[in-house]
């Protein structure tokens, strides 16, 4: 039997996508240690992999709002904050690794002391990346992304010296760009179809997409309306009350039922007398509100777009961060979604109107649908982990 270790980074978005893959793999019989936060301690624990906390090493715990807001928006920042943690995880990590002998390691594509712990044992390793994989071309794609990397080359004489800690910790990394990109000969997971990916044909055999993994229903959702709509701004950026209130507004006392799950850091008491028509939540059961959904208003996280489209849900789209404007691009292109260009109830009214009356919305939807349903899921990510474990 294999012995599997896998790293993330603690964001539910990241960790989601891999859980059904751990669980299998555990069913199987295999030995899964999973390197990740408390926060996401239990969702691991029931997949029956062993989970070990990173909280006493996590940077990003450590920064000031001002510094959180930067992380995901300034590349190079995010890269320091990244070595930073690699160095601060590396007596606990590397002792234990030397110990367990893992046949592989799966990383997150952010979780880059997963990919460092395995340059440095040289342990095969696998890349799993939860958003759309990233080249030069399918870097077009996220155009905002473009000025962000500009910015991490002129950084670079700062990054360096930290790739020079760690390379007296170790570590055979000779540049930035050997631990935060994947190159042709990176074998990686691809929580997405080839249709979906931008350009996926310029990517070598060594990646593999998937699909999305989609949990199992666990709620009943009942459809009170002829349409329902759905509001989420996920789990990391959601405090957005101006917005919130702005769809209650667009659809108080419609003929839509509205379901939002505004998330744990938005106020509750903000939300009282709702009309009859809305119902607000700090969290759902996402799967089951969009199996039953016609149109999804969202802030275009990968997972919440993958979730939306496998249901066939066209999406009213509101991105917050460059990586999810580089989602809700694509989903533009392929004529899926809208994009929402200002917060104003009427803007969000026209934008759902325009989604219901245009059928073609609903049909591209469908057809990316059918492009997931084709992947070969969770079971396609386990062959690939257990070859690469077979070939050590
Ligand atoms: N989610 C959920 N219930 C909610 C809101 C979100 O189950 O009320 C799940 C959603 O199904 C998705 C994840 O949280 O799997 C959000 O991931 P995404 O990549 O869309 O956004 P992030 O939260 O990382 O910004």
């Amino acid at each position: 039997m294999a012995k599997i270790v896998f790293f993330c980074i603690p964001a539910h978005g990241h960790t989601n996508p891999t859980l059904g893959v751990v669980r299998e793999l555990v069913s199987l019989g295999h030995e899964v240690l999973y390197y990740s936060y408390n926060m996401l301690k239990e969702k691991i624990e029931n997949t029956g992999a062993k989970f070990v906390s990173c909280d006493d090493y996590d940077m990003e715990q450590k920064l000031s709002p001002e510094d959180g807001a930067r992380l995901g928006k300034d590349l190079a920042f995010s890269t320091k904050i990244l070595v930073d943690t690699t160095l601060a995880l590396d007596d606990m990590v590397c002792s234990q690794i030397k110990e367990l002998q893992p046949d592989c390691i799966v990383a997150d594509s952010m979780a880059i002391w997963g990919k460092c712990v395995a340059l440095k044992f040289g342990i095969p390793f696998i890349s799993s990346t939860t958003t759309f994989a990233f080249n030069q071309h399918s870097a077009k794609i996220m155009k905002q992304s473009i000025g962000q990397i500009f910015g991490m080359i002129f950084s670079m004489g700062k990054i360096q010296k930290d790739i020079i800690r760690l390379q007296n910790k170790g570590y055979p990394i000779n540049n930035v760009l050997d631990i935060i990109k994947n190159d042709d000969n990176t074998d990686t997971i691809v929580y997405t179809s080839p249709e979906f990916q931008p350009c996926s044909e310029t990517f070598s055999d060594k990646y593999t997409f998937i699909g999305p993994s989609i949990r199992p229903i666990t709620d009943e959702i009942v459809k009170t309306h002829k349409k329902l709509i759905y509001i989420s701004m996920g789990t990391v950026i959601n405090n957005n009350a101006g917005f919130y209130h702005n769809c209650i507004k667009a659809f108080a006392d419609t003929d839509f039922q509205v379901i939002m799950s505004v998330g744990n850091l938005t106020d509750m008491t903000k939300f009282k007398n709702l009309p009859e028509n809305i119902f607000v939540y700090q969290n759902v059961d996402q799967i089951a509100v969009l199996s039953k959904a016609d149109v999804f208003i969202s802030h275009c996280g990968m997972n919440s777009v993958n979730e939306s489209l496998y249901y066939g849900v066209p999406l009213v789209m509101f991105p917050q961060t460059p990586e999810q404007g580089g989602v809700a691009n694509r989903v533009s292109q392929l004529k899926a979604g809208i994009m929402l260009k200002k917060n104003t109830v009427k803007n969000i009214q026209n934008a759902v109107k325009s989604l219901i009356d245009d059928g073609e919305y609903r049909k591209n939807a469908i057809s990316i649908s059918d492009g997931f349903k084709k992947c070969s899921g969770v079971k396609g990510a386990v062959e690939k982990i257990l070859n690469i474990c077979k070939k050590n």
